[in-house]
């Protein structure tokens, strides 16, 4: 037995065989990334992955059959899947994951359509945490959905085609730059300016704003709409960029998106793998980076509508259901940055490649905000990685009281259930671009099942 504790890089260990899992493993997860770039389409996308398994739509108010595998799709942009077990959920509970599958990204305005000098834009207003100058000069590509009057709803995917237009966002040059290179970034990088241009053909006959009815022509001829259906859209601008491997070892995977798609595939896979007897509630959330508000992100009470009605269909009281519950809160954490040593405590934060991050606490400013797991908790969650052999270390946002950050974990905790957040180290987080490594991802894969045995 060793007395001192050591952080391990999952690869030091890994055989030939295991270093190929974990690869092969990548490979499925880099598609879920390019099918899901939204919370809607990552919802459509895990629904197809999991009806392959036989999961059916469940109902509000049906009774849950022990055995039974059922989903509960929330508008589209959540999605609850439930394995109803035949373990005795009176005594064991139920084993919840959560992940969220809402990332950073520029949404459209209500009415984002402008002109200025013969150039046509489109308005956003930024959605979660972003540094402004990032969006700047990328290819981006316009995905969601206009509802109309009509209670139709127009799916919209523009620019992931190698042949589609994509959308842009201009930066000065920096030969004109020495004002701004004065400024601060946030000075310098105003939210106001992260307008797409979107067309730049003036309509014919036309001498006021010809080149916006140019643009709206050609979207009323592609898609039915008019100018006043964006007032019921949610259309959100995303890099228009695929995964890719990085390093000549393949070592990491570059993408839009991992916050926090890289804990909600290893979830589904962790959840479709199993035997488990247990019953397992594995949920994928929306608005967790504008803090889980809305009836589609988790300080919504259908988690706990759910509970109960698993808890009314095996015939056990609800708060003994959530008393004896416990749910990992999956979502991903800072990994240390060399080029960015100071903003970090080497010892404790996650290390990219040593494996999944726990994150005991999150919060900010004395762990203000946080859910900070108790230690009991953990220690049984140790106890059941050491035996699955999974490869985990601890996770810490970063430097104290240089800025902070929550998850979903406080929200599930105070519904009495045992919580503590885990994910994936990320480099570059919230980033149109980040980045993470592959061994973590396959660590928290295989993690999630481990806990959910
Ligand atoms: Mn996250
Ligand atoms: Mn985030």
């Amino acid at each position: 037995m060793d007395i001192m504790y050591k952080k391990k890089n999952v690869y030091a260990s890994a055989t030939a065989e295991e270093r190929k899992r974990i690869a092969d493993y990548c490979e499925g997860y880099k598609k879920f990334l390019d099918a899901g770039k939204t919370e809607r389409e990552t919802v459509a996308y895990s629904v197809a992955m999991i009806e392959k398994q036989g999961y059916k739509p469940y109902k509000l108010g049906d009774k849950i059959a022990k055995g039974a595998k059922l989903y509960y799709n929330n508008r589209g942009k959540g999605l609850f899947i439930l394995r109803a077990g035949t373990a005795d959920i009176a005594e064991n509970g139920v084993r919840i994951l959560v992940a969220h599958v809402d990332s950073p990204r520029l949404d459209l305005k209500q009415v984002p359509l402008f002109e200025k000098s013969d150039i046509a834009y489109l308005k956003t207003h930024y959605y979660g945490g972003i540094k402004k100058y990032h969006w700047h000069t990328i290819p981006l590509a316009l995905h969601g959905v206009v509802a109309l009057k009509s209670g139709k709803t127009v799916n919209i995917v523009i620019g992931e085609n190698d042949a589609d237009p994509v959308f842009y966002i201009t930066d000065l040059l920096p030969h004109l730059s020495q004002e701004l290179n004065t400024k601060t970034i946030s000075e310098g990088f105003q939210a106001e300016n992260l307008n797409l241009v979107i067309g730049g053909m003036p309509l014919d006959g036309e001498d006021k704003d010809a080149v916006k009815k140019g643009v709206m022509k050609l979207l009323n001829e592609k898609y039915g709409i008019v100018e006043e259906d964006f007032l019921s859209a949610e259309l959100e601008a995303v890099p228009a960029v695929k995964a890719r491997d990085v390093g000549i070892d393949r070592a990491f995977i570059a993408s839009y998106g991992h916050d926090d798609r890289v804990c909600a595939y290893p979830e589904i896979t962790a959840t479709l793998e199993s035997n488990t007897k247990q019953t397992v509630l594995t949920i994928l959330a929306d608005k967790e980076e504008i803090g889980s508000e809305g009836n589609t992100g988790m300080q919504c009470v259908l988690i706990s509508d759910l509970l109960d009605e698993i808890a009314k269909s095996y015939g056990v009281n609800p708060a003994v259901l959530r008393s004896k519950s416990a749910c990992i809160s999956a979502d991903v954490t800072a990994a240390y940055d060399p080029a960015f040593a100071s903003a970090f405590e080497e010892q404790n934060v996650g290390k990219v490649n040593c494996g999944v991050g726990m994150n005991k606490y999150t919060g900010a400013r004395g762990k203000s905000g946080s859910n900070d797991a108790s230690a009991e908790y953990i220690a049984r969650l140790r106890a059941a990685f050491e035996k699955a052999g999974v490869v985990w270390q601890t996770g810490e946002l970063g430097r104290v009281d240089l800025g902070g950050g929550g998850t979903v974990a406080k929200y599930i905790a105070k519904i009495n259930i045992d919580t503590v957040d885990m994910g994936v180290p990320v480099l570059s987080m919230h980033a149109p671009y980040e980045l993470v490594g592959k061994a973590d991802v396959y660590e928290a894969h295989k993690a999630f099942a481990a806990f959910i045995e």
